[in-house]
């Protein structure tokens, strides 16, 4: 059966990490596949996923939405194009083992959680564990040798020590509220960093540093990890008060250090958190300040040798873009600028969506009416009042002393008022 060539595009909050991949129904007859059959897409890789149709609205572009997980299997990026093709019949899974950090015995049933996803080695796949968080697992073998379908038969075993790669992923579907920000720094950062020798034929300078601007919490370093896993680039993160180390030139030699590993290992994002505290105006700098001056220089240098091969991105995280020392934001240097408000109600919904994804959640949840009682929350807030909720719910069922938990346990409306009024 030839493959058909599909447009890589997201997929909705509620999809990610079950496995799933949506396309058109016509697609699917053209595959000669049925809703729940497994699909081999191919990208720089192949990963498998079972179909579903896309909602009507996305229908007719030759489109697949697929979730973070999915892509990063697929080594497909938004925009890119598939190959997708029927798998046919795949065998059930006899054994998994997976590779990935320690999962407290008893805490879940992993068997149940990957029911119904066809798996083979080296995938990655997401789960979640009790109390919201998520954890992300490599797959180590299958047998029989993948893709093999995980069901109620299935021996799931962990195996050796966490993959660091592994480990904590951010893709764009964890963002809320954000799409807009995500749209700018696809174009701003992912896009130049995907296609550096188009951007040069073009004669367009890569940008070399984005400044991200907005209160703490509302996520800059969360797109700042999404945008290098989605352009598959090396994340390297500097703490800007962490690197005011006080001895006599300490802080340029860890700033030179992190430029040069990340020309190492380029394409490479360096994250600057909090560039206020290591670069403010100049001018208005006491005596005592000189590091500061010292480290505001250094960090000028080193980003104007980064040249114009646009494999290295600086984006620093500020909250008054103002503050800064002015030389940074000459051209070549912090040239741009993207906005990272706080999120209005619909923006709360869908980073409430985000952080009880990975929970079972009762009934009379209404994450609505939950955004609505939330104005003024930023996106980590909101992720602390989903931690509580899902501790209330524990806590509610005595399981915070027992190592099983019960099945059925599920995060209340009651459980989120608590947290609220916590
Ligand atoms: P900032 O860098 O702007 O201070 P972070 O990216 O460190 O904020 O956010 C802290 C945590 O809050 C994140 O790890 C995440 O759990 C949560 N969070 C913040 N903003 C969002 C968002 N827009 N969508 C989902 N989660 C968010």
């Amino acid at each position: 059966m030839s493959g058909l060539t599909l447009g890589v595009i997201g997929a909705q909050i509620d999809d990610a990490n079950r496995g799933i991949a949506r396309l058109d129904p016509d697609a699917m007859k053209a595959l000669g596949c049925r809703i729940g059959d497994v699909l081999a897409i191919e990208g720089k890789r192949v990963a498998h996923a079972r179909a579903l149709p896309l909602p009507p609205a996305a229908r007719g572009g030759g489109r697949i939405a697929l979730d973070g997980v999915t892509r990063g299997n697929a080594a497909a990026a938004l925009g890119e194009a598939v190959t997708v093709r029927a798998a046919g019949d795949v065998p059930r899974a006899l054994r998994v083992t997976l590779a990935g950090p320690a999962i407290k015995p008893g805490l879940i049933a992993l068997g149940r959680v990957l029911e119904g996803m066809p798996l083979a080695a080296g995938d990655s796949l997401r789960i979640a564990l009790p109390g919201g968080r998520e954890a992300e697992l490599r797959v180590h073998s299958v047998q029989p040798d993948g893709p093999a379908m995980v069901d109620a038969t299935t021996a799931v075993a962990m195996e050796g020590a966490a993959a660091p790669e592994a480990t904590g992923a951010v893709r764009y579907e964890d963002l809320g509220g954000l799409s807009r920000v995500v749209e700018r720094i696809r174009e701003v950062v992912e896009l130049p960093l995907r296609h550096r020798d188009a951007f040069a034929r073009l004669g367009i300078s890569p940008p070399r540093g984005v400044l991200l601007v907005g209160p703490p919490g509302t996520g800059k370093t969360l797109i700042a990890r999404a945008v290098a896993t989605e352009s598959r680039a090396a994340f390297i993160a500097v703490n800007g008060p962490e690197i005011m180390d006080r001895y006599y030139g300490a802080s340029e030699g860890a700033l030179r250090s992190v430029f040069e590993r990340a020309r190492k290992e380029a394409p490479a994002i360096i994250f600057i958190d909090e560039l206020d505290a290591i670069a403010p105006r100049r001018d208005g700098l006491s005596g005592e300040k000189q590091v500061e001056k010292r480290i505001v220089a250094q960090l000028l240098t080193l980003m104007d040798g980064l040249g114009g091969r646009g494999d290295v991105v600086v984006l620093a995280a500020t909250n008054l873009a103002d503050s800064l020392d002015p030389a940074l934001r000459r051209p070549g240097r912090f040239d741009r600028e993207i906005r990272v408000d706080p999120p209005d109600e619909q923006g709360r919904r869908e980073i409430l969506g985000v952080h009880t994804r990975a929970m079972p959640l009762g009934g009379d949840v209404d994450l609505g009416v939950l955004a609505g009682l939330t104005a003024g929350y930023v996106g980590a807030d909101l992720a602390a009042l989903c931690r509580e909720a899902a501790i209330a719910a524990l806590r509610r069922a005595g399981a915070l002393e027992a190592a099983e938990i019960a099945p059925g346990l599920a995060v209340t409306q009651a459980d989120f008022a608590e947290a609220l009024a916590g």
